[in-house]
């Protein structure tokens, strides 16, 4: 059975070498390591000039290899003053702006915060300045899809139903889900299972239909937790999410999409998990 997922990292390999560095020598390390997508990690701002641009997207072209960007973290969409979202806002549009003349199809964010704020007031402002951005990107011809992160602690904006939400109202938006977010979120060492990913699974389908499912964007990694959730990324090995029943409910799901992986050990754990993704896959179509 073919691949329906294409495996890669958030950020360019460790083992990129020097020369040519940088995201296109990042895009080639991937090809040669036979993973398939790079999330470029512009995480504290985005700099880079068009020229550059042309480059990573030629680069990526050639190579056969799926971009994604990783917009700057400090984005709130339920910022509590206009300059703060004002701010915020103006730094997802650069991203969304540079990423698709890179090439990238998929834009993903951090949603914020609920401040002092009820989730359901929270989740108010958020759609309605969500709307905003994708309305002013499709103005401008940016396409590529805008894809809020379920986040790994339960004082931020981004439950799975909250992502899914956002992304039934909101035309050019889906979510990007962060798996091992969503195990350290509950905070009491659930939502690791075969049943609990499936159930998410399914929420997604039924949700947002062939749209949302047809290509999944998935975050994945070994993650440490307290009560109130994540504390940080970990290596596969040295963590407890059960990555194997995931994969198991994504092959069983027949979902298709792209995995990139957050791991500290980036591209080796990528490749940990492709091969786990593969053995699921021929297992099934053994059966
Ligand atoms: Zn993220």
């Amino acid at each position: 059975m073919a691949d329906r997922f294409l495996f890669g990292t958030v950020g360019s390999p460790l083992s990129t070498p020097q020369k040519p560095g940088g995201t296109p020598g990042g895009i080639l390390r991937l090809r040669e390591l036979k993973l398939d997508t790079l999330e470029m990690a512009w995480v504290q701002s985005v700099r880079v000039s068009a020229e550059t641009c042309a480059t990573i997207k030629a680069t990526a072209t050639a190579a056969k290899l799926a971009l994604s960007v990783h917009a700057p973290y400090y984005i709130n969409l339920n910022a509590q003053t206009k300059e703060l979202w004002h701010a915020g806002r103006d730094r997802l549009l650069a991203a969304a702006r540079a990423g698709y003349k890179a090439g990238a199809t998929d834009i993903i964010f951090h949603p914020g915060s609920y401040m002092k704020d009820e989730p359901a007031a929270a989740n108010k402002i958020a759609v309605q300045r969500l709307t905003e951005v994708a309305a002013q990107l499709k103005d401008e011809g940016v396409d590529a899809i805008l894809r809020p992160e379920t986040m790994g602690k339960s004082a931020m904006l981004g439950t799975l139903e909250e992502t899914i939400a956002w992304s039934r109202e909101i035309e050019g938006v889906l979510p990007c889900i962060d798996f091992a977010h969503l195990h350290a979120r509950a905070g009491d060492g659930s939502f690791n299972s075969y049943q609990e990913f499936s159930a998410a699974l399914k929420l997604v389908k039924d949700g947002l239909g062939k749209r949302g499912w047809q290509a999944l964007h998935i975050h994945l990694s070994g993650i440490e937790y307290g009560p109130k959730g994540e504390k940080k990324h970990l290596p596969l090995k040295e963590a407890d999410l059960k990555y194997k029943e995931l994969f198991r409910a994504l092959v069983d799901a027949k979902a298709s999409g792209r995995i990139l992986c957050e791991s500290p050990l980036m591209e080796e754990d990528a490749l940990v998990m492709q091969k786990a993704y593969r053995q699921w896959l021929k297992r099934k179509s053994n059966e």
